[in-house]
């Protein structure tokens, strides 16, 4: 039987949450650690460890079937391959940035301005189709000193927090793309690659889907039990209990993550107490 080989970045700031994404999908690897490939124990899968620049080539090349890593590589290689899963993890957003001092005017602003950038290529794609013209300076890395040692008027790159931005004078002018973690295919998987291929993305949106979902469970008077299941849908409707006390339900469901906020005012005016919410290990909708 076939194997799928997934390419992964081999260390950085994507490597960890690689491998732990392939774990949480229950992926034993046989000795994880950074050789430059290994094979899982109990999945057909062998893992690539390789830069993340490359990953593109040879995921279009076939050398890998699949791999993990950032949109803005993606975009930037301009490699045929498909964008099969977004992963939540690695955002960030690709910028541009000014001197502080400057006065930023909107996009114009770049007119016949020189850009130093490490994404050359999304650069101009994107500032083509705004038809405005600039020089673009590529450069490897540490593109942010670019303009406080006169290479370039304004540089465009990854921002994450913009610490490294104020540390080095400027300040960003522009969001122009968010990126994340995606997992990218080869366009041609043969029917067994391709079955193994859905396997992995079928645990992959479990593992995500638990990752954003919390298990609920709070008391509340029997009155009530309507307009919480209303505030609680659940995966298909909330699991309710009678408890022991007379008029009393004991209410299960799943609430997503970062709307628990904004109901548990509604549900403490609709009588509710006892509120539990637990972290699910894995989630099949
Ligand atoms: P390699 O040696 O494999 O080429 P690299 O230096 O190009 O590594 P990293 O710095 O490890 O890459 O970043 C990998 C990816 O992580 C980036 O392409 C981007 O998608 C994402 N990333 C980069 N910087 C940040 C950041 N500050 N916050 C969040 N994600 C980031
Ligand atoms: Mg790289």
């Amino acid at each position: 039987m076939s194997k799928l080989k997934i390419a992964i970045q081999k260390s950085g700031r994507l490597s960890e949450k690689s491998l732990e994404l392939l774990k949480e999908c229950g992926i034993k690897l046989s000795n994880g650690d950074r050789k430059l490939k290994t094979e899982a124990k109990n999945f057909p899968i062998e893992v690539l460890f390789l830069r993340d620049d490359d990953i593109p080539q040879y995921v279009e090349q076939g050398v890998a079937d699949i791999g993990i890593l950032g949109e803005n590589e993606v975009w930037e290689k301009q490699k045929d391959v498909l964008t099969v899963e977004k992963l939540g993890f690695a955002n960030c957003k690709l910028s541009l940035a000014i001197p502080r001092d400057e006065k930023y005017t909107g996009l114009t602003y770049f007119n016949n301005k020189k850009i130093a950038t490490s994404y050359p290529k999304i650069l101009q794609k994107f500032f083509d189709e705004k038809n405005i013209k600039v020089e673009i300076e590529e450069i490897g890395g540490s593109v942010e000193i670019a303009t406080g040692i006169g290479l370039a008027d304004a540089i465009f790159d990854i921002v994450s927090t913009g610490s490294t931005l104020v540390m080095n004078g400027l300040k960003e002018a522009e969001v122009i793309f968010k990126s994340e973690a995606v997992l990218i295919s080869n366009k041609n998987l043969n029917d067994e690659k391709q079955q193994i291929l859905d396997k992995l993305l079928f645990r992959i949106k479990a593992v995500r889907n638990s990752a954003e979902n919390k298990y609920i469970l709070l008391n509340a008077p029997n009155s009530s039990i309507a307009q919480i299941s209303a505030i609680l849908p659940g995966m298909k409707s909330p699991t309710v209990l009678p408890l022991a006390e007379e008029g009393w339900s004991s209410i299960h469901s799943v609430v997503k993550e970062d709307q628990f906020w904004d109901i548990i005012d509604q549900l403490q005016a609709l009588g509710a107490q006892g509120i539990l919410v637990i972290p699910i290990e894995k989630m099949v909708l």
